[in-house]
């Protein structure tokens, strides 16, 4: 077990972070913590059960459920939420569940500032961000604030042992987006790039593994460690071309999270490493790799992910449409982001061609 607290702005409240296999069965600590003693479970439909048996466990410090946490956190449900936790008279939050039910319980939190405990059960890392996304009438928006940063996290191994192989792998590249464009991000510091080259060689150790054998804890654990960690950078500095480009397809496309991340992620990296050769270079030594880019398509392959756009429901003709919208109101980014080389970013990601040899093998 580890139990540490992490406040990375000095001003900000510090977290607790509580890593342990088993560690769900006694909320105790965290709650103690926080002074709860009514706490609202928070999960999406698929996770009701997940939730249930934690409200067994809580026993009377627990006061009910709500599982209709959904993607993008829409914010119909949250205003349906908010009537539960009024009827419920909670005190705080449990979120048990990937991005989407932290998402719930970040925006309940600030509307209603309850503290918020967080069993995250995929690597996605909102639990360790500031940050809150909203969607009201198809508009995704995201806001920054301390009161959405929850007080305590807990990683529990057996929790993302459920998770299947394939989401295990996408939301594993997810998190590494996050530390891979913290390695190049205008504001990287020495702190921010140790803790993202912590987490790529977590997750470039342990997601083989998890792969071959999903019920190894030790490689669950690893793995969660790199989620914490690529989720903290996240907090820290800022994104660039990758991150812009997946909320452009996510949003104009509805596409799965995480899938497009993990298509994404090779070719923006490939984008900007001519820019930031230095900044990506322990990235490609990790892989084992002469190019940052190419390894994480060869990696990404490796573990059977999704290494084309094709294969995630775009059209041809939606790269002219997406390819306006990335280069408008463009995120810092090391290489300069022009429409010609944009288009043809996203042509390559259609065609799912390896970044720096244009063939797919
Ligand atoms: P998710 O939470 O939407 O989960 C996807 C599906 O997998 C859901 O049906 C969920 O119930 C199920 N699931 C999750 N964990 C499981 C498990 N262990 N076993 C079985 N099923 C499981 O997916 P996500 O990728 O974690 O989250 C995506 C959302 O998070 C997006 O809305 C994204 O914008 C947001 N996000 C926000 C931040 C931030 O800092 N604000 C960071 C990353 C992601």
């Amino acid at each position: 077990m580890a139990v540490f607290n992490v406040g990375f702005d000095p001003k900000g409240k510090p977290v607790q972070v509580r890593f342990q296999t088993g560690g769900r069965l006694n909320l105790n600590p965290e709650l103690d913590a926080i002074g709860g003693n009514r706490a609202l479970v928070l999960t999406t439909p698929e996770q009701v059960d997940q939730g249930e048996k934690l409200i067994t466990n809580l026993g009377d410090r627990a006061v009910g459920l709500y599982s209709s946490a959904t993607m993008h956190t829409p914010v119909e449900i949250t205003k349906d939420a908010l009537e539960v936790v009024k009827k419920s008279n909670a005190d705080c939050l449990i979120a048990i569940g990937g991005g989407s039910t932290i998402g719930l319980g970040k925006a309940i939190a600030y509307q209603t500032n309850l503290p918020q405990i967080v069993l995250p059960t995929t690597y996605a890392g909102s639990e360790a961000t500031p940050v809150l996304g909203q969607t009201e009438n198809g508009v995704k928006s995201t806001l920054k604030s301390e009161r959405v940063q929850p007080e305590a996290i807990l990683y529990d191994a057996e929790l993302v042992r459920t998770l299947p192989v394939a989401m295990s792998v996408t939301s594993g590249l997810n998190a590494m987006a996050h530390a891979v464009e913290a390695l190049y991000a205008k504001d990287a510091n020495r702190l921010s790039t140790e803790l993202a080259l912590s987490g790529l060689r977590a997750f470039v150790t342990g997601l083989p593994k998890v792969v071959v054998t999903p019920d190894d804890l030790g490689a669950r654990e690893n793995t969660l460690f790199g989620a914490w960690t690529c989720g903290a950078v996240l907090a820290q500095v800022g994104m660039a071309l990758h991150h812009k480009l997946c909320h452009t397809l996510g949003g104009t496309l509805n596409l799965p999270h995480a899938a497009t991340h993990a298509v994404i992620l090779p070719y923006a990296t490939a984008y900007n490493e001519a820019a930031a050769p230095n900044a990506l270079k322990p990235l490609a030594n990790i892989l084992g790799s002469d190019t940052a880019g190419g390894g994480l398509y060869n990696f990404a392959k490796r573990l059977g992910a999704p290494t084309d756009l094709r294969s995630l429901g775009v059209s041809q003709g939606d790269l002219d449409k997406v390819a306006d919208l990335a280069v408008q109101n463009p995120y810092w980014n090391p290489a300069p982001i022009e429409h010609l080389t944009i288009r043809a970013l996203l042509q390559n990601a259609y065609d799912g061609v390896h970044p720096n040899k244009g063939t797919t093998s």
